[in-house]
């Protein structure tokens, strides 16, 4: 099983974010999971991929060319595939992985967790999604996926496809509970397809 990671290119002030990165890599190890995320030896995304090498683990990145040298590319990999974009990073990050986590992040981590959230909802893949919630750092992201349920936006069964976590052991049971049932993403479309019929006529 390979689990990728979403997170950010820089630490975040709070040095919890890196120990608890640290612990996560240490813990994917242990329990014989691949790590697959961006390739970059900076950040929250170092520090994952330095502990899962230290513990004797699997650590595949996906870097783009022309990030190599601005992320710094890890060149202690395992293995270090270098794509020609974002969309083939995206793309072959999700092909290689079982599920989706994010740590803490600035817009790079945000961008990819919500894209393999919204493939989710369309059908396109059922691999479980997750957030770290390190220090409660998502507390905020996740009262307003409830407002998006609150007005309409998004379906709870889609919001609930968001697993949360408060430890790296916990992250690991919640990754493995049962999927919600997968629903169509539109409240005023049938599912048989076509659009609903207008109210008032
Ligand atoms: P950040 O959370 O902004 O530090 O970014 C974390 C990772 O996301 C880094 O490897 C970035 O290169 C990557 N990233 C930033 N923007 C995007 C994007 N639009 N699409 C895919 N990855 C991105």
């Amino acid at each position: 099983m390979r689990i990728c990671i979403f997170c950010g290119s820089n630490s975040g002030f709070d040095p919890q974010f890196v120990d608890e990165a640290r612990e996560l890599g240490r813990v994917l190890a242990a329990n014989r999971i691949g790590l697959v995320y961006g390739g970059a030896s900076v950040g929250l995304m170092g520090a994952v991929a330095d502990a899962v090498l230290a513990h004797g683990g699997e650590a595949i990145g996906v870097i783009p060319e022309a990030l190599v040298d601005k992320e710094i590319a890890h060149h202690g990999l395992s293995d270090l595939r270098v794509v020609g974009s974002m969309h083939e990073r995206k793309a072959l990050m999700a092909d290689l992985s079982d599920a989706f986590v994010a740590l803490p992040g600035g817009m790079g981590t945000l961008e990819e967790m919500f894209e393999v959230l919204t493939w989710a909802q369309l059908g396109f893949h059922s691999k479980p999604c997750a957030v770290y919630n390190i220090g409660g750092f998502f507390d905020t992201l996740l009262a307003f996926l409830d407002q998006l349920v609150a007005t309409g936006f998004v379906k709870s069964q889609h919001r609930d496809m968001v697993r949360v976590a408060h430890s790296a052991s916990a992250l690991l049971d919640r990754l493995r509970e049962d999927a919600p049932v997968v629903v169509s993403k539109w409240h005023d479309v049938p599912s048989t397809g076509g659009p609903a019929p207008r109210k008032g006529r």
